[in-house]
């Protein structure tokens, strides 16, 4: 069986330790899509490069290979065999990719990346554009989302453990300033899609909301499960 759960949300909304959690609990793998695209926009910075320069991002995605290993309690994300599952979570990337991950070939890439990635395996999927473009017709689709403060208070709070020396002020800019981006995107913005179950965690802990979707997800597979037999 291919079981394919999307999770889409905005920044700080708790896609990624709520996706891990229910990778641990439950078997799923964990796909954390906005690491493919931090590795672009990595790859992007070491060459000098901004988003003006679209075409030599463009040149730069034939000589980019990203893989991600899911064992232990945080993914290790490999960019061209070098281990940057630290470098890509570092202030001048997360500013870099919001525009980076606007560029079509750059998703196109990306997306054919996802989907070989989940070929053949039960899979969490986080992103942004899972439910409506990568895996449309994933058999559960779930919405997180947070009141915007609680958001940044989060990503503050992820920021100082990882020993990023930033002010609450810049991350709640930074994250109101990157919403906007990733939700007016040509391709692949940030949407709700149409058939998503939102979940808003503003005044959940992070049991309640895995406890909520290891529900959903129960439900979703009994059903399949009774389809297919
Ligand atoms: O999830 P994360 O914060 O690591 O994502 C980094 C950025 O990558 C997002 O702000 C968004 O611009 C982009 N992204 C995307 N589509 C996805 C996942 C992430 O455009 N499926």
């Amino acid at each position: 069986m291919n079981f394919i759960v999307a999770v889409d949300g905005p920044a700080g909304s708790g896609k990624g330790t709520i996706t891990k959690r229910i990778e641990k609990e439950m078997g799923l793998v964990n796909l954390d899509t906005g690491a493919t695209y931090r590795c672009v926009a990595l790859q992007a910075l070491r060459h000098g490069l901004t988003v003006e320069n679209e075409s030599e991002i463009i040149d730069l995605l034939d000589d980019i290979d990203i893989k991600i290993e899911n064992e232990g309690e945080k993914d290790k994300i490999y960019l061209n065999g070098e281990d940057v599952s630290s470098e890509i979570r570092e202030t001048p990337v997360t500013n870099a990719v919001s525009p980076i991950s606007s560029i079509i070939p750059v998703r196109e890439k990306m997306i054919e990346l996802q989907r070989k990635l989940a070929e053949g395996k039960n899979v969490i999927v986080e992103g942004r554009d899972i439910g409506t473009v990568v895996f449309p017709n994933a058999d559960l689709k779930i919405y997180l989302d947070a009141d915007e403060s609680v958001r940044a208070k989060r990503r503050y709070e992820e920021s100082i453990k990882s020993g990023i020396d930033i002010s609450y002020e810049e991350v709640a800019e930074h994250i109101q300033w990157r919403d906007k981006n990733d939700k007016e995107k040509k391709f692949g913005a940030l949407k709700k899609a149409e058939d998503a179950i939102v979940v808003d965690t503003t005044n959940l802990t992070i049991d309640e909301v895995v406890e909520k979707i290891k529900e959903l997800i129960k439900e979703r597979m009994k059903m399949k499960n009774e389809c297919i037999t």
